[in-house]
């Protein structure tokens, strides 16, 4: 995964469903920003700039998820025009809060919150990327981690991987000398089980993790539920991804007795991959 070969490769910043918490993290690398601008030629970034591309992009970043049918579509069109593409957050990587109506009865869900559904058009899922089209890169959190940020375009500038940790948020914990908030006072923490690249942020204010950076590689997230006991733990900003799916679709369904049965995402068969 390299664009050393281009001088100044061109970069487009874009979204699908989302909050722009995630492109709000590039402009905040307020000491970085002005080399990131010399490396790179950010042709597309809405967020920033009246400047406008359809591409090619070099390097592509994806914010947000797939949640409407224009998605659906406009994530094909960009991954044709992207060498690389990369998805950036929890709802780019693992479809997000809004995932949470995979388990609901969407058009009822739909009518409590908007006085004229029918204007709207959503899918009935909320699904990352990588369901639909081959991802060359992806940066966890909810937010991500501008320091995870600044090494991928580095590494992609010098043609090395990126150095991006896949341990557990207990083992960054421990590191920086957290006191761990399950042995102190009994709160939930799902640290064990989550890819860190915070810095352990949530118990360094007394909390428990709650898993934006989505499951680590190998998480036993059963053995972990069932000594917490509380399904509902899983079902946040990651609950879509594969190893929260099942609990936290017992937990959705606690609550939405009537929602959807739904248990996939889009088959890999429709993926087109690059
Ligand atoms: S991952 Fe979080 S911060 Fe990023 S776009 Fe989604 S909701 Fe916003
Ligand atoms: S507070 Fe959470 S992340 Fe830190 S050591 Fe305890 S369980 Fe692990
Ligand atoms: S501690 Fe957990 S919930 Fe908090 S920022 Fe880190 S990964 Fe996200």
């Amino acid at each position: 995964m390299s664009v050393t070969a281009v001088t100044r490769p061109t970069v487009g910043v874009v979204k699908l469903a989302s909050c722009d918490g995630c492109q709000l993290t590039l402009l905040d690398l307020e000491d970085e920003l002005l080399a990131i601008g010399e490396r790179f030629d950010l042709i597309e970034f809405p967020e920033a700039t009246s400047r406008r591309s359809e591409g090619p992009y070099d390097v592509l970043l994806v914010e947000g998820s797939v949640s409407t049918p224009e998605q659906a579509e406009q994530i094909v069109e960009l991954r044709e025009k992207a060498k690389l593409l990369v998805t950036i957050g929890a709802c780019a990587t693992a479809g997000g809060i809004q995932a949470m109506r995979n388990w609901a009865n969407e058009p009822e869900w739909r009518a409590s919150v908007y006085p004229q559904p029918e204007m709207i058009e959503s899918l009935a899922t909320s699904t990352p990327i990588s369901d639909h089209v081959y991802v060359d890169a992806e940066l966890r959190g909810c937010p991500i981690d501008g320091r995870q940020l600044v090494e991928l375009l580095t590494a992609l500038r010098l043609g090395r991987r990126p150095q991006l940790p896949d341990e557990a948020v207990c083992l960054e914990c421990k590191r920086l000398g957290r006191i761990c908030v399950v042995v102190a006072d009994g709160t939930p923490c799902l640290g064990p089980v989550t890819q860190t690249g915070c810095g352990a942020l949530c118990p360094g204010y007394d909390r428990g993790c709650y898993a934006c950076f989505g499951p680590r590689e190998d998480a036993n997230v059963a053995s972990l539920g069932a000594w917490y006991g509380q399904d509902r733990l899983f079902a946040g900003f990651t609950a879509w991804a594969p190893p929260f799916r099942e609990p936290a679709g017992r937990a959705a369904r606690e609550l939405d007795p009537g929602g959807t049965s739904v248990t996939t995402t889009a088959p890999d068969e429709e993926r087109t991959d690059a």
